[in-house]
């Protein structure tokens, strides 16, 4: 039986119009990694809908390639990529300028970014420290009784390095770290943490989990669990938490800079006073609104940087949240910092095998194996620049112009 599904052709049609979609086909198609099976998805597609799709279908790259990456593959979407900098970075793993490549189409992002790395480097760089990674899974088991969750949990809490054992044996770089038990009345949540060497990990720490999940419930008290799943929501897997906001899930950045007045007003064009105002009116504001956190813009800075260097954008739910402090340093210099608690990045695995990808890696010195820290604390920076280059367009008042000037075509 042919499948329906209501299509909006434009914004222009009146009423929605119904048409047969063969899923059935598209179905059939579905394990199939080929070029074959990529035109015939695009046939069905263009048949079912009326679209030509001809920028979309350009491949870019072969099928086979994106096996673990999509399904139903039938082309690329191509966003523009800009870079920004010069960007000076003091980190342990990245040292020295880089150019930082920003995939977006925000128009006035990239030159905004360019703005802030510039004060950044006239005032000696950015100094960034990055915390290890710790990735979590939480899985959660439901007993009968309260009291049989707590006998699971001190059960469990005899038994760690065994389970550790049983996790790691999935894995030749993840290391299981804690196992952090979280009991609300008969419900047990058991909160796995593991270090994810240069991956990003969410694969990781989920296939480890899974293994020691199968060990616990074949064995007693855990087989007596009446529910179970993998994640429990605890883990705040791309979603933002307020305890996030303490703790970490991935890496903890932290990036710093002080930048003499001569430099504020020479490259940003404003006073640090006037700078130092708009952050604090702007913490009012996160105070009033409830938000978690407290800064300018920094979903806007990671979602770029991270689609150019091919990592997972979604987790932008759980980094695009952190603190900015702008304050004066003495009387004269403007000191500035971000701090990004959850940041989940990967200079191997996931979307960074992929070609396009990988340059942009490449691009920040940071692809492959011992490059997930440095690329860490290229990040930090970069969300630095972006948050001093948003607060000094807010402190003179040319937000507005700037995006007239370059946020439309003209
Ligand atoms: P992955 O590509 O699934 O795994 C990383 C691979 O790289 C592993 O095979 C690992 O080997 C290997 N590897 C080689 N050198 C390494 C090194 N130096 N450090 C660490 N690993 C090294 O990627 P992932 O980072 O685990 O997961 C990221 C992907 O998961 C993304 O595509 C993301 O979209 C997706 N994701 C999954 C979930 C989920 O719950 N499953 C949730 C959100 C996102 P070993 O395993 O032997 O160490």
């Amino acid at each position: 039986m042919p499948k329906t599904m209501r299509v909006r052709r434009d914004a222009g049609d009146a009423a929605d119009k119904v048409i047969p979609l063969r899923t059935d086909g598209m179905r059939a198609l579905g394990d199939q990694w080929t070029e074959v099976a990529r035109r015939e998805r695009l046939r069905i597609l263009r048949e079912a809908t009326g679209v030509t799709l001809a920028q979309l279908s350009e491949p870019l790259v072969d099928a086979a390639q994106l096996r673990g990456q999509i399904e139903n593959f039938v082309g690329v979407m191509r966003v523009p990529v800009g870079v920004a900098g010069p960007l000076t970075v003091c980190g342990k793993m990245a040292s020295g300028l880089f150019y930082v490549p920003l995939a977006t189409t925000e128009g006035t992002l990239v030159l905004a970014v360019t703005r802030g790395a510039e004060a950044i480097s006239a005032a000696g760089g950015a100094a960034v420290a990055v915390a290890e990674s710790s990735v979590t899974r939480a899985p959660l088991f439901v007993f009968a009784t309260q009291s049989d969750a707590s006998n699971a949990r001190r059960w469990i809490a005899q038994r760690v390095a065994r389970v550790c054992e049983v996790a790691e044996a999935t894995t030749r770089h993840g290391r299981l770290r804690s196992i952090e038990p979280i009991q609300y009345g008969r419900r047990l949540v058991l909160e796995f943490a593991y270090w994810t060497g240069d991956a990003a990990g969410q694969n990781m720490v989920t296939f480890a989990t899974d293994a020691a999940c199968r060990w616990l419930r074949q064995r007693a008290p855990f087989n007596q669990a009446e529910f179970f799943t993998i994640e429990s929501n605890c883990s705040h897997d791309k979603k933002m938490a307020a305890l996030n906001a303490s703790r970490r899930r991935g890496r903890r950045v932290e990036a710093e800079v002080t930048i003499p007045r001569s430099v504020v007003r020479a490259v940003l064009k404003a006073e640090p006073e006037a700078m130092v105002r708009v952050a604090r009116e702007g913490l009012y504001a996160c105070v009033v609104s409830g938000a978690v956190g407290a800064q300018a813009q920094f979903a806007n800075v990671l979602t770029a940087l991270l689609l150019a260097t091919g990592q997972d954008v979604a987790t932008v739910a759980e980094c695009g949240t952190g603190l900015t402090i702008l304050e004066l340093d003495g009387d004269e210099d403007l000191y500035a910092s971000v701090t990004i608690p959850n940041l989940i990045v990967g200079s191997v695995g996931g979307g960074s095998r992929l070609p396009c990808q990988r340059e942009g890696l490449e691009l920040l010195g940071c692809a492959g194996c011992n490059g997930s820290q440095k690329l860490a604390e290229i990040v930090g920076a970069a969300v630095l620049a972006g948050e001093l280059a948003l607060v000094a367009s807010l402190a003179t008042n040319t937000f507005a112009q700037a995006h007239a000037a370059y946020g439309r075509p003209t």
